[in-house]
């Protein structure tokens, strides 16, 4: 790939992307014929005022999905870069599986052969021995030209094929990606099971109804969330996210649907579609598992003593593990995976004083509940929240503890504010119901403990010198301030014609 100029649109056929040039990849990529599917995702996941990835790729978001179904095959096509990123961070948490990939060139692409070759390879890998689906994945540059996943047949010798596109230009976030393969996935499902009988659990059919739970969470927690369902006679559905294709069926065959994690848009659409209610939030704490197991009876039309034989007997519990195990100190907490909300709950429930919330996902009706019982309580919750309004956040408010994402937790480190990655340290925790109450204080207050040293490490490193003048000199910093005024007049301009692009 050599980033020459396509004849058809004047995009470049690399180095574009997330470093720059996204307003010029979505209008190549309207000009090519992608509009309703940029207008979806606009409408899906809305943006502003931060509306670009500033973590890792989004795709990484569909592409784990896909990686952790059995018998689901993957195939990226994009710049090898963007596919070389991807692989390596999905090896880094334990893929085990081959990530399938059509690389292409400037011709294959402007010719239309690279849609040929995704077409020949997903023929070449139709195998119904080894797969129930491949899953083929347009990153930023196929879907700025426009290749049409939409023309790959529907299925092959049996094998499903459902193609997605995941451009940095029209999703926000990882979390959000994952929302656009379930519910590409959840509408396949859905029209198979329109169309005649489907393949049962592994199981057999629950012989309780059940709720579909939407978000990847805690192995524990699904198994708690049944517990509590038991007493209203209610059972865990499936997760969706699935790890195998006939779970789709089963989710969408639930009373309920609930939204563990609200930004799940795509597949809510699904589920609302199929007829089956939406319940948002989720039983963290005593007051989300008390409103929770209000909603969720009341969605299924239940007696209101099955609800109270459920609260019942898990409310004392919960209380009991919250008060047992206290978070003393004030926390500020930022992340991209949208159960950040939740986390804050328990986290005040606990006894923890949390001044503010940031998500990099987008505001939707399921959150309300969450947001609503945090504003009542004096937090301020930011949706789409930026790396620089959560960096202001810790730095105005100077918490005890710092969580966050990976430059949150390194910027309250330099401050010398003991910092937690959220997705490492918060998300590998159970949260919901009794087992998630206790679950948290022992690592924040560990973390908290440790802000003396903080502070020793902080004055043993003082004077090293930050940003382009950090380390070990010999003589004076080599610091060419004119250099960076050049590029920055570089920027700058090419900023300008960006917006007279979007003008035009
Ligand atoms: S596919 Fe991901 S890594 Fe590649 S340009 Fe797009 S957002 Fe960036």
């Amino acid at each position: 790939m050599d980033g020459d100029l396509t004849p058809k649109d004047g995009l470049p056929a690399d180095g574009m992307g997330c470093h720059g040039g996204a307003s010029e990849m979505d209008h190549a990529a309207r000009i090519a014929g992608k509009s309703e599917v940029l207008d979806r995702y606009a409408a899906d996941y809305p943006t502003g005022p931060h509306d670009k990835p500033q973590s890792m790729c989004p795709a990484f978001g569909s592409l784990r999905v896909g990686l952790r179904m059995r018998r689901v095959a993957t195939v990226l096509s994009g710049s090898a870069c963007c596919v070389y990123g991807l692989t390596f961070v999905s090896h880094f948490y334990g893929a085990r599986r081959s990530v399938g990939y059509v690389p292409f060139n400037s011709e294959t692409l402007v010719t239309g052969k690279l849609f040929e070759d995704i077409r020949d390879s997903v023929h070449e890998m139709a195998d119904p021995e080894k797969y129930d689906a491949i899953v083929v994945t347009n990153l930023c540059v196929p879907t700025a030209s426009g290749v049409p996943l939409r023309l790959l047949p529907d299925e092959i010798n049996g094998v499903r094929i459902v193609g997605i596109d995941v451009p940095g230009f029209g999703i926000p976030t990882h979390a959000e990606a994952k929302d656009v393969l379930a519910g590409a996935m959840l509408s396949y499902a859905r029209k198979e099971i329109e169309a005649g009988p489907v393949q049962a659990p592994v199981g057999g059919k629950h012989d309780r109804p059940t709720v579909a739970l939407l978000g990847e969470m805690f192995p524990a927690d699904p198994m708690i969330i049944g517990q509590m369902l038991a007493p209203m006679g209610l059972a865990a559905g499936p997760v969706v996210p699935c790890r195998e294709w006939r779970e789709l069926y089963a989710a969408l065959d639930c009373g309920v649907a609930a939204a563990i994690h609200p930004f799940y848009t795509a597949a809510m659409r699904e589920f609302t579609t199929a007829g089956r209610p939406i319940v948002g939030s989720a039983p963290v704490g005593h007051d989300g598992t008390a409103e929770w197991l209000r909603g969720l009876g009341e969605a299924f039309g239940l007696p209101v003593d099955k609800v109270a034989a459920s609260q019942n007997a898990f409310l004392p519990a919960i209380k009991g593990a919250l008060a047992a195990a206290p978070i003393k100190g004030t926390i500020t907490l930022s992340g991209y995976e949208g159960s950040e909300l939740l986390v804050a709950r328990l986290l005040i429930e606990s006894g923890a004083d949390v001044p503010y919330v940031g998500t990099a996902c987008a505001r939707t009706p399921q959150s309300d509940c969450d947001r609503d019982w945090l504003e009542a309580r004096g937090v301020t919750v930011k949706y789409r929240a930026s790396l620089e309004d959560d960096t202001a956040a810790m730095e105005a408010i100077r918490p005890d503890l710092a969580i966050g994402t990976t430059p949150v937790v390194q910027k309250a480190k330099e401050l010398g504010v003991p910092g937690l990655y959220y997705t490492n340290l918060v998300s590998a925790r159970p949260l919901m119901g009794p087992a998630g109450a206790g679950s948290l204080a022992q690592v924040m207050n560990a973390a908290m403990g440790n802000k003396d040293r903080m502070g020793k490490m902080k004055a043993f490193f003082d004077g090293v010198g930050a940003g382009d003048t950090a380390g070990v000199w010999e003589g004076e910093p080599n610091l060419r301030p004119d250099f960076r005024a050049a590029h920055q007049k570089k920027l700058d301009k090419q900023a300008r014609a960006a917006k007279a692009q979007d003008m035009i």
